[in-house]
């Protein structure tokens, strides 16, 4: 390939999770910046993530330069740098309807051309949706992403955190070997993941459970699947905002709205796109001062 690992400086660690290492590199000749995730060829799900980044080309994930390998025999995985981080380090601050409306249709463009490439993300979460200063928005972190066989049979297990997971995959003795009649689309899991996050950066703290509470595997399994959906404070959200996060947060799988419903919602296509992307710039800009 065009590029070695010995051609980057290491400027600073972006971020760090179970996988591995996200580093701020910069390229020495041309001194174009880039994030370096090193994923440790140990961990399960090392091989998926290379074999995902490599089958995605779009302007709505990040975008992934080259695979080089590390003289220790792990891989790297060389990024498009997203100058505004990622969405989790937005929640809590004030996030302004019309930026949420822009992350959502941003968010739900990269997850209707995964669902075109069969890949299911398995993972969407704050942390894992990046931004740029110029306002757009990308699906990152394919660790436990996977790409659905035609079959339609996918793993059910997962490793991640329990707090985005969607009341069907709680039930993994079904998504495992149910018969055609009860089979779980796979796609659905990260719809309700988007609600999560449209509902976290909203009210700004985790939502299904109430504040201060511990996350632990017990209380969000019993809040997701059985729990009633927060009740969102009055004049905090639009009719259109409501029931677009009610959509994507359907117990129900077979209920809940696909891809395609939730990118023709009036919350989303509805939307002045202009006057959204400067608002969401403007709550970027905020953080990043
Ligand atoms: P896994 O979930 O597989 O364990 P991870 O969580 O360790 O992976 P990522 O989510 O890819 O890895 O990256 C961790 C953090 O690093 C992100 O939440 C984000 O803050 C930062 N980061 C990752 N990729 C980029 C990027 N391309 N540009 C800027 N920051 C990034
Ligand atoms: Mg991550």
């Amino acid at each position: 390939g065009e590029f070695r690992l010995l051609d980057f400086d290491r400027l600073s660690v972006l971020g760090s999770g179970n996988g591995g290492t996200v580093h701020k590199v910069s390229h020495r000749r041309t001194s174009a910046l880039y994030a370096l995730k090193i994923i440790h060829r140990g961990h399960p799900g090392a091989a998926d993530e290379v074999e995902v980044v490599r089958r995605v080309d779009s302007p709505h994930i990040v975008r992934c330069h080259s695979v080089l390998p590390t003289a220790s025999g792990d891989s790297a995985l060389l990024l498009e740098l997203m100058d505004g981080g990622s969405l989790d380090s937005l929640v809590g601050g004030v996030f302004p309807e019309a930026a949420l409306a822009e992350v959502a249709a941003q968010a739900l463009s990269g997850l209707a051309y995964l669902r075109s490439r069969r890949v299911v993300h398995r993972d969407m979460k704050p942390a894992n949706l990046l931004v740029s200063r110029d306002g757009h928005v990308k699906i990152g972190d394919f660790g436990i992403a996977e790409v659905v066989s035609r079959a339609g049979k996918y793993r059910a297990a997962y490793e991640g955190t329990a707090a985005y997971m969607s009341p069907e995959r709680f039930d993994t003795e079904r998504s495992r070997d149910g018969g055609e009649e009860d089979r779980v689309d796979p796609y659905a899991a990260d719809v309700w993941g988007l609600g999560v996050i449209v509902l976290e950066l909203l009210m700004g703290r985790y939502p299904l459970l109430p504040a201060g509470q511990k996350l632990t595997w017990a209380a969000l399994m019993c809040a997701i699947c059985f729990g009633e959906l927060p009740a969102i404070p009055d004049g905090l959200a639009s009719r259109e905002l409501r029931g677009f996060v009610a959509a994507c947060l359907q117990k129900d799988h077979r209920k809940r709205a696909s891809v395609a419903d939730l990118l023709a919602h009036p919350f989303v296509a509805a939307r002045d796109v202009a006057a959204s992307r400067r608002a969401l710039c403007q709550v970027i800009e905020q953080r990043c001062r």
